[in-house]
């Protein structure tokens, strides 16, 4: 079986360096807010470009601690894309605002900028941009609305480590953006984990306050916080990791180049890319009419494939005052995405397999 992401493999070719930091944090018997942090978030805000860089527990706490440092609340609108991973939207409803879904552009996945104007209205606050399947969003009519509506500009980047628009990198694209470590992330840590990268001093310091309680110096609560921190083990996990972070990355555009060059089926619609360094490539994501039939049809040739997502937000339980709401590109994105396998540690061999498996569909 070809895996849709050998999470094991990913891991074990950093596994004595991971060991022996690990060893060091137990050695040192200081588990939250030391070292391992101190020098992760100084190498993860030096690979962003960005000023600032704190951990925090998980990219939805990362999310969610970005819109509560800005103070946005009840009444307030985020405009975000409809097509989306639900994190982004719980993140803002559980802020209590609003979030104003939009439709996003057929070719890239993303959020489409020509329809955000429309949906501004006095109650916006800010648009919350998601780089999806790892393709940093074209984020300049965003900028530009954001000036003329005086709005601030938040990343989901969660999907998007080091990605890259106009020469710089997810998470220095806006006022504050959000990573999330999750294992399966390009960038993955071996439980939960997450960041906040920002320019802003003042938001920096917020958001590390909000984050321990509240807390600005000890047993002294400046806001009604939460609890939501990187642990040291994490910090120290991600810090291997970090400095290979690129080389993944160029080994997933590789990849990508060959299925781009070698899915010739006409069945299947393959995605579309407007700069080569604009995606990371999280997920290769192709859409087909028949995806539950192909998707079948993949793993009985032993090919496990995932979706990205089968179910869009406005269409969950969870949401039940949308359930009515149509958005028809999300929709039809979701009866028809599907994911290949990708990762760093695919060989050569599976990656071919995949390509004339794929073309021996009919
Ligand atoms: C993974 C993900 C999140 C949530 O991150 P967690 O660390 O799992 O909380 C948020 N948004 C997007 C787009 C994601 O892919």
């Amino acid at each position: 079986m070809i895996k849709f992401l050998d999470l094991e493999k990913v891991n074990n070719r950093f596994r004595r360096e991971i060991d022996s930091r690990i060893k060091t944090v137990l050695d040192k018997g200081w588990y939250l807010q030391g070292e391992e942090n101190e020098k992760f978030s100084k190498d993860f805000a030096a690979f962003c470009g960005t000023k600032y860089a704190l951990g925090v527990a998980n990219g939805l706490d990362a999310l969610r601690l970005i819109i509560k440092a800005y103070g946005f609340g009840v009444g307030d609108e985020i405009i975000v894309p409809a097509n989306t991973y639900i994190a982004t939207i719980l993140a803002i409803t559980d802020n209590g605002c609003t979030p104003v879904l939009v439709e996003p552009d057929i070719n890239t996945y993303n959020i489409n900028p020509d329809l955000i104007e429309e949906k501004i209205t006095s109650k916006t606050k800010a648009i919350m941009v998601v780089h999806l399947y790892g393709q940093a969003v074209q984020m300049q009519k965003i900028w530009d609305l954001a000036k003329k509506y005086n709005l601030k500009v938040f990343e989901d980047a969660a999907q998007g480590h080091g990605a890259m628009y106009q020469g710089r990198r997810t998470g220095n694209l806006s006022d504050a953006a959000a990573f999330s470590f999750y294992p399966g992330k390009n960038l993955g840590c071996m439980g939960d984990g997450g960041a906040v990268t920002t320019n802003d001093e003042e938001i920096y310091l917020k958001i590390k306050a909000l984050g321990n309680y509240g807390s600005d110096r000890k047993y002294h609560n400046l806001y009604k916080g939460l609890n939501s921190r990187l642990d040291e083990i994490q910090a120290a996990v991600l810090d291997v990791k970090l400095p290979h972070l690129d080389a993944d990355n160029e080994i997933r555009r590789k990849i990508a180049k060959f299925y781009l060059e070698h899915i010739t089926n006409p069945k299947i619609i393959l995605p579309k890319t407007y700069d080569e360094k604009a995606t990371v490539w999280h997920v290769f994501a192709v859409r087909t009419q028949n995806r539950d039939e192909f998707q079948k049809y993949l793993s009985d040739n032993g090919i496990q494939t995932l979706i990205h997502y089968p179910t869009p937000p406005h269409k969950q339980p969870a949401y039940a005052e949308w359930n009515n709401l149509s958005f028809p590109i999300t929709e039809e994105i979701h009866k028809t995405i599907i994911s290949l396998p990708m990762s760093p540690v695919m060989t050569d061999e599976e990656i071919k397999k995949v390509v004339d498996v794929i073309n021996a569909y009919s």
